[in-house]
C-alpha cells in the first residue's frame, strides 16, 4: 500500500479488464450500508463475499462505529453468513486508542466517553479506561455508544477545558438504526466542543489514523476500499492514495456521485458487492462526449445528455465522466436529473 501516493485527479471512473478480486489482494470493506443495514444482511453481500474469498481475496471490515468490539462485530457477521474473525475487523476505537497511546505514557489512565469498543481498544494498547476526572486521567477519548449521556459529556468538557488532549473516534453526524437516522458520534462530539471551545483530534474515516490502522493490521499490498459513503469511505481511500469501489446499497445516490468533488470520486462503481466479482468497463472519450458500454454521455449548456442503450451502470459511468469533466472545467455542477431518469435512477 502506498501511503505517500499523490492522489490522482480523477475525471472518469476507472476500468479493470480483470475481476476486482484478481486485480486487488485485499478488500477493505465498510460495514453499514455495504455488508449489513442494522441487523440485516444486504442483498448479494454474503454470496458475493464468499465467492471473493474463494477467489483468494483477503476480506477485512473497516468501520467508523466505535461502540462494538471487533469480536462482537465478527460474531454478527458470522451470524449473517459472512464468516469473520475478530482480527478481520478494524474499528475507529482501535485507531483512536493508537493516537491516544502516542500522547500519554504507557499504562496511563484515559477518560472514556463511549462504550465497550473503546474500553477494549484502550486495553489492547495497555491504557486504563476510567470514567471520572477524580481518577486523574491524562487524556480523553470519545466514541459513539447508545449509553452516552449528559453526565459523561459534561465530564469530557471539564477535562478538555482543563487542558487534557482529546481524541474522537469519528465525527459521523448521524448513525443508521433499525428505526431510522439518529444522532451519531459527531453530534455528541459537537456538544463537548461547544462547551469546551476546543476541537478534538479525529481518528476515523476519512482521516489518516484509520487508514494507518488498517494498513498496520491487514498488511494489504494492493488494497481496494469498498464503501457506500462518499465523505468517509471514498474520501478516506482518496486521502490514502488507494483505489475504491462505491456500492449503491447505502447512503450515496447516483445524483450525489455526479456532483462529487475530486476527493469523493471512487475508482469503480457498482449496484452492490457483486461488483467485486466482475471486470469493469473503461470509459472512453468519444466525439465530444464519453462512452461506456452502449452509452454516450455529453454535457451541454449545463445539462447532461445521454444517448444509446444497454446496462444502466455503464450509463452512469459515462455520465460521471461527462459530469466530473464539466465540473472541473468551471466549478459548476451540471444538471443530471433527466439523464438519470432515463436510466431509471
Ligand atoms: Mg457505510
Amino acid at each position: 500500500m502506498t501511503e505517500t501516493a499523490t492522489p490522482e485527479r480523477r475525471t472518469t471512473p476507472g476500468g479493470s479488464d480483470r475481476p476486482l478480486t484478481e486485480a486487488y489482494d485485499t478488500a477493505l470493506l465498510d460495514l453499514d450500508g455495504v455488508v449489513y443495514a442494522g441487523p440485516h444482511a444486504i442483498e448479494h453481500a454474503a454470496d458475493s463475499l464468499a465467492v471473493a474469498r474463494e477467489a483468494g481475496m483477503r476480506l477485512a471490515y473497516v468501520t467508523n462505529n466505535a461502540s462494538r468490539p471487533p469480536r462482537v462485530v465478527a460474531g454478527h457477521l458470522t451470524e449473517l453468513g459472512v464468516p469473520a474473525e475478530p482480527s478481520d475487523v478494524i474499528n475507529s476505537a482501535q485507531a483512536a486508542a493508537r493516537v491516544v497511546a502516542e500522547k500519554v505514557p504507557a499504562g496511563a489512565k484515559v477518560l472514556v466517553v463511549g462504550g465497550l469498543g473503546l474500553e477494549e481498544a484502550l486495553a489492547e494498547r495497555g491504557l486504563v479506561a476510567v470514567r471520572s476526572l477524580a481518577e486523574e486521567p491524562l487524556a480523553v477519548v470519545q466514541g459513539f455508544d447508545p449509553s452516552v449521556g449528559w453526565a459523561q459529556l459534561a465530564e469530557a468538557a471539564y477535562a478538555v477545558r482543563g487542558g487534557l488532549p482529546w481524541v474522537a473516534s469519528n465525527t459521523d453526524l448521524t448513525i443508521p438504526t433499525a428505526r431510522g437516522i439518529a444522532p451519531g458520534n459527531g453530534t455528541l462530539v459537537a456538544a463537548v466542543r461547544a462547551a469546551a471551545g476546543v476541537d478534538p483530534v479525529v481518528a476515523g474515516k476519512p482521516l489518516p489514523p484509520m487508514h494507518r490502522e488498517t494498513v498496520l493490521r491487514t498488511g494489504a499490498e494492493r488494497p481496494l476500499v469498498v464503501g457506500d459513503r462518499l465523505d468517509t469511505d471514498i474520501e478516506g481511500a482518496f486521502n490514502g492514495g488507494v483505489d475504491s469501489l462505491l456500492v449503491f446499497t447505502g447512503v450515496a445516490t447516483p445524483a450525489q456521485l455526479l456532483a462529487a468533488p475530486v476527493e469523493h470520486r471512487p475508482t469503480y462503481l457498482a449496484a452492490d458487492l457483486r461488483g467485486l466479482l466482475v471486470p469493469h468497463p473503461a470509459v472512453t472519450a468519444e466525439a465530444g462526449g464519453f462512452a461506456c458500454g452502449g452509452w454516450v454521455a455529453t454535457a451541454e449548456g449545463g445539462e447532461l445528455r445521454l444517448a444509446g442503450s444497454g446496462d444502466r451502470w455503464d450509463g452512469l459511468r459515462a455520465l460521471c465522466a461527462a459530469a466530473w469533466t464539466a465540473l472541473d472545467a468551471d466549478g459548476r455542477p451540471v444538471d443530471g436529473h433527466k439523464a438519470l431518469a432515463e436510466l431509471g435512477f
